[in-house]
């Protein structure tokens, strides 16, 4: 007998659904539900792994007929056949009929064992009898303006209504998404309409079509419903509409006349994590990153690339829920809901399968056009919007691609503002343009930050989800030292800021030059530069570095479409070996993983990106793009002091296994009579808190320590270093922390080699007595706070700085 499956975004629907079907028939025919999602607070939702399991339990080969209930639900059931073994796809058909006249119809048939394709024309068929009943026949339900039109017009039970929108915003993003929600859940043809836009109809659960009315307070709407639920649905959205969509009254538009506000410059302002010291003063740039070029092939296979989207999307929409879970604003359901709109979907499904689009090119289209239609609203905060449409559409088409996110495009030097920026995204940034980054996320250790640090950008993050909400080009002034955003700064504020401003460049560009790293005392420290290319070897040692502490290879890995050869590599260790000169280069191998993907090594999705495989962990299976670092470092060894380091060390057996391959490098080389520094110097770092624990032994495999205090401190007090919520945890103050750090310096004199640090605190003046009076002999600092780290340096005794860190 054929099975029967039904999905629903509700359990309790289904269960009624099945309920009802089962009733009608004698005998007992394979029935099973995938409806709802496990989740108290909203158990609405459908699941594909839930529904592909609903199908394995009703499968034989006679075939199952899945129904579903709308949107998602079409989506995860066809996900759902793309996850089945492949013997059983062909025989599991998905059955457009609505879900309760379809699944009676196909039950009765299926009891009475007809063939699958019989049950799936019958349950096709009965809306049909309905549609007669109610001499409704000739309206089909298309997502299409004339359709909707025609439903709008249908004399026969039709449901309207005319309200006027009172909440400040109108229909924009969040309202929108609320309304679209609530029309989803009912089973009639909605429509809206802007009456005081004389706007064409629109169909009431497409959030695009929605947003797109460019409905503001004031204006005047008409809902109409068409179906057996049509009032109630009317009444749920009148009710909505009504409540001003439980929109807080004093809302988060900013208001022109902030300029006003208080001379207490933190009336109107807001504030963040200090991630990158400095003030920035000029205006807001969305991010808006650039969509890539897609070109356009003749496709074979459009149910292939029709499934490619589908994935691509389920991916997206994974990726969104997690950020929704750490998110109250909403903006995420929104962009949720965009994936979800009817009218992207269909116009896809038609480009793909009619004009034979891949679904790349499809997606694109989808998005410009979209993205134009929000550009052309009047009102500039729904214009605004055009930064949901580029972020959800560009996720799904990143995925598409297979690349990382795109490079950034800023029209004109300003303050640039994000939900986030990856690493590499912020390697691009040029400080040139932009004066100043505000997130809404992030933490200051997370790799972005200590980018935007070592650029010398003033950066505040987890800001939280307000900061999106400021229109572009709105004035605003940032103080990355203190965390502080203040939004369309009076003149009062400007003249504050703009003088401090003015101090901090003088301090910058006044850099004690006769100062030398040495303590009141005599004590000469050892400061190094922490950069990420040749871009910044030269002017690392321009703001006074000795050398390079540490050198982030992994940013040579980043934005491209396959690892660097060894040539490339040997090119630019080289060059900046040549900038360095006789100063010590410390090169540390790639570490990726964590916060810094890299797309094209295809590595599979980590529930716990920070506790997983990264760093060495990595490399030691990476073993020939370990052989291929070891060897150009090696080749660029000649004549320099460059000294290679390994990170995310755990275990002494990591550290030998990584000698044994650098020590069959050396061999290869040696035969090849290849030149090279023999006695290379080998360290770790201490970021791991298992390598500060057993930091006696692994003094003994090698020359050095350096201490990463941004992953140490994670590691120390189990915060994430990305996560604002537990941002001020991950704190390199905190106690346990320092005394990791003492006890790894204590190893380290113990086997008589250098302990050093390159973890952000090493750049932070009020770490820096603490970090010599526990015995730290090198620091590694950002180029950008190099003078103020040398002039803490030469004020201080060591006497002084012990009696600190004691403290
Ligand atoms: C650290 O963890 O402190 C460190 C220097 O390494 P990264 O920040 O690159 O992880
Ligand atoms: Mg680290």
């Amino acid at each position: 007998m054929v099975g029967i499956v039904i999905v629903s975004h509700s359990a309790k629907l289904a269960e009624g659904v099945q309920e009802l079907a089962t009733q009608m028939v004698s005998v007992t025919v394979p029935i099973s539900t995938a409806a709802g999602i496990d989740d108290p607070e909203n158990p609405f939702g459908t699941d594909a792994m839930q529904v592909q399991e609903a199908i394995m339990s009703v499968y034989s080969d006679d075939g199952v007929v899945v129904l579903m209930d709308l949107g998602s639900a079409v989506l995860s059931a066809e996900m759902a056949i793309e996850l089945l073994p492949e013997q059983m796809k062909s025989k599991v058909k998905l059955c457009s009929a609505p879900l309760v006249e379809g699944t009676l119809a196909a039950v009765v048939q299926a009891a009475a064992g007809a063939k699958i394709d019989r049950i799936i024309a019958e349950a096709l068929a009965a809306i049909k009898i309905k549609a007669f009943q109610l001499s409704e026949a000739d309206i089909d339900i298309k997502e299409d303006s004339k359709d909707i039109e025609k439903i709008a017009k249908s004399p026969e039970k039709i449901e309207k209504i005319r309200l006027s929108v009172t909440n400040t915003l109108g229909i924009h993003a969040r309202p929108a998404a609320k309304f679209v929600t609530k029309a989803a859940q009912f089973q009639s043809q909605i429509t809206l309409e802007n009456l005081t836009k004389k706007s064409d109809l629109v169909n009431a659960k497409s959030i695009n079509q929605v947003i797109t009315l460019g409905v503001l307070r004031g204006d005047e709407i008409e809902i109409t419903a068409v179906g057996e639920d049509g009032r109630s649905a009317i009444e749920a959205l009148q009710q909505l509409v009504e409540d001003s969509f439980g929109e807080d009254k004093e809302i988060e538009k900013p208001k022109s006349d902030s300029k006003e506000a208080s001379s207490d410059v933190s009336s109107s302002s807001i504030a963040g994590f200090p991630a990158s010291p400095g003030i920035a003063i000029g205006s807001v740039i969305p991010y808006q990153p650039l969509i890539p070029e897609v070109v356009a092939q003749k496709i074979e296979n459009s149910q292939q690339e029709w499934e490619n989207l589908q994935l691509a999307i389920q991916t997206a929409k994974g990726e969104i829920e997690k950020l929704a879970s750490t998110d109250d604003t909403g903006i995420f359901e929104a962009h949720l809901l965009f994936l979800e709109d009817p009218a992207w979907i269909d116009r896809a499904r038609k480009l793909i399968f009619e004009s034979n689009y891949s679904a790349a090119v499809a997606w694109k289209l989808i998005i410009e056009d979209t993205i134009a239609a929000y550009q052309s609203l009047e009102d500039p905060y729904l214009q605004n919007r055009v930064t949901d449409v580029t972020d959800v559409g560009m996720r799904v088409l990143r995925l598409l691609l297979g690349v990382d996110r795109p490079s950034i495009d800023l029209p004109q030097p300003g303050i640039l503002v994000a939900y986030d920026l990856t690493p590499s995204e912020v390697s691009q940034l040029k400080s040139e343009q932009v004066l100043g980054i505000c997130t809404a996320t992030g933490s200051p250790t997370a790799h972005s930050s200590l980018i935007a640090n070592m650029k010398g950008i003033p950066a505040i993050v987890g800001i939280g989800s307000q900061i999106l909400q400021i229109r572009p080009n709105t004035p605003i002034a940032i103080d990355g030292s203190t965390g502080q955003v203040w939004i369309e700064p009076n003149q009062e504020q400007l003249g504050e800021l703009e003088a401090r401003q003015n101090q901090f460049q003088q301090l910058e560009s006044s850099r004690e030059w006769d100062l030398e790293p040495i303590t009141t005392d005599g004590y000469q420290i050892s400061l190094m530069a922490n950069i990420i290319g040749v871009s910044d070897a030269q002017y690392a040692i321009d703001c006074g570095a000795s050398g390079v502490g540490l050198l982030r290879t992994e940013f040579l890995y980043l934005d491209r479409l396959s690892p660097p050869s060894e040539e490339e590599q040997l090119e630019i260790y080289q060059a900046i070996a040549e900038i360095m000169d006789t100063r010590p280069l410390t090169i540390r191998t790639l570490d990726i993983g964590g916060d810094k993907p890299v797309p094209y090594l295809k590595l599979a999705k980590e529930t716990n990106p920070f506790l997983g495989w990264r760093g060495i962990r990595q490399s030691l299976e990476f073993h020939e793009m370990l052989k291929t670092q070891f060897r150009a470092i090696l080749r660029a060894s000649v004549g320099h002091k460059i000294e290679i380091m390994f990170p995310m060390v755990s275990s002494v057996h990591e550290v030998r296994a990584a000698k044994v391959i650098l020590a069959e490098v050396e061999r290869e080389l040696s035969e090849a009579g290849i030149e090279f520094n023999q006695e290379i110097p080998v360290g770790i770092m201490v970021e791991v808190p298992a390598a500060a624990i057993m930091a006696h032994q692994l003094g003994g495999e090698v020359s050095f320590f350096s201490i990463g205090t941004n992953d140490l401190s994670q590691y120390i007090m189990a915060a994430d270093r990305t996560n604002p919520k537990v941002a001020s945890l991950a704190d390199g103050f905190e106690p346990a922390v320092l005394r990791t750090i003492q006890q790894t310096v204590v190893a380290g004199r113990v086997r008589g080699i250098s302990v050093r640090v390159c973890g952000q605190m090493a750049s932070d003046p009020a770490a820096i007595p603490i970090l010599l009076g526990l015995g730290v002999d090198e620091l590694s600092v950002n180029p950008p706070a190099m003078s103020a780290v040398m002039a803490t340096i030469s004020s201080l005794s060591m006497t002084e700085a012990e009696a600190i860190a004691t403290e």
